[in-house]
């Protein structure tokens, strides 16, 4: 059984998101928790978030990723912009209690010239103030194309974070294939090679979720810029090995390419669909 959706708008709430998943044949999506620019987010509304777990059980819709603003940054030189980011995820956090067991998936952020090592070190002190025991959503950090300074561009980097993490059972790894094949790892011409990798470095047992995404650029481009499926660089077949590989089984894929509806439909039966 392969889970797959795509992002969709959190506007109208999570019972319109979860219809919307099954009238385009998908069982997961993700979604912005607010405004993906960071501004307030609207109270939860318990009636919908009700309503839509009963459709959710009903629909077989299983894990769905909550996804943080983009603009926070955990690591920026700036106190200010640090502890906005801080409070961000604190309040989503609290928020994605009340649909327990999902995936709250964030960019690690830019260390904006301070360095690797500094970045690394902002993110972790921010988790482990975030994280508690008792939270219900596993928080995932994103693998990024490594643009500018953006850290999380190397396995390596997200592994010192999660090797940092005191509550480390709350944490996991969100694989974006624009992103990693942007950064350099050739998930086109040699997937295992790339799975074996990200399993000595990382451990594939932290990965608990996949963005599918073709790209705009070249292979280790370092853009992140995403394609629609097949109208890349990377092209379907390596998608459709990825959303089919073994090791990958039983996560969430979820589709960020530049679609309406329709198209996410064609998508998710294209890369459903036995080789
Ligand atoms: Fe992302
Ligand atoms: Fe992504
Ligand atoms: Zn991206």
């Amino acid at each position: 059984m392969i889970h797959i959706g795509c992002h969709l708008s959190s506007s109208k709430g999570f019972l319109h998101m979860g219809k919307t998943a099954v009238s385009i044949g998908a069982d997961t999506f993700q979604f912005f928790t607010r405004n993906p620019r960071g501004s307030r987010a609207k109270e939860l509304d318990m009636a919908d978030v009700e309503a839509y777990r009963a459709y959710a059980a009903e629909h077989g819709i299983g894990v769905i990723v909550a996804h943080a603003p983009y603009t926070l940054n955990a690591c920026s030189a700036d106190e200010h912009v640090r502890e906005f980011a801080q409070q961000t995820m604190q309040d989503d956090l609290r928020r994605l209690d009340c649909l327990p067991g999902n995936l709250y998936n964030f960019h690690p952020g830019s260390h904006v010239g301070q360095g690797v090592e500094k970045g690394i070190e902002l993110i972790t002190a921010q988790l482990n103030e975030l994280l508690r025991p008792e939270q219900q959503t596993t928080v995932l950090l994103e693998t990024m194309a490594g643009k500018g300074s953006e850290v999380g561009g190397r396995f390596e980097e997200l592994a010192a974070i999660l090797e940092r993490v005191e509550l480390k059972e709350k944490m996991g790894v969100c694989l974006d294939t624009c992103h990693v094949y942007d950064a350099g790892y050739d998930i086109r011409e040699d997937l295992d090679g790339v799975l074996d990798e990200f399993d000595r470095v990382i451990g594939l047992s932290r990965l608990r979720a996949v963005h599918v995404n073709d790209t705009k650029n070249p292979f280790g481009s370092h853009k992140d810029r995403h394609e629609k499926i097949g109208e890349g660089f990377l092209g379907a077949e390596a998608l459709h090995r990825v959303v089919h590989h073994p090791r990958l089984a039983g996560l969430p894929f979820c589709l960020e390419t530049p679609n309406e509806l329709p198209g996410y439909a064609a998508e998710i039966a294209l890369l459903r669909k036995e080789a």
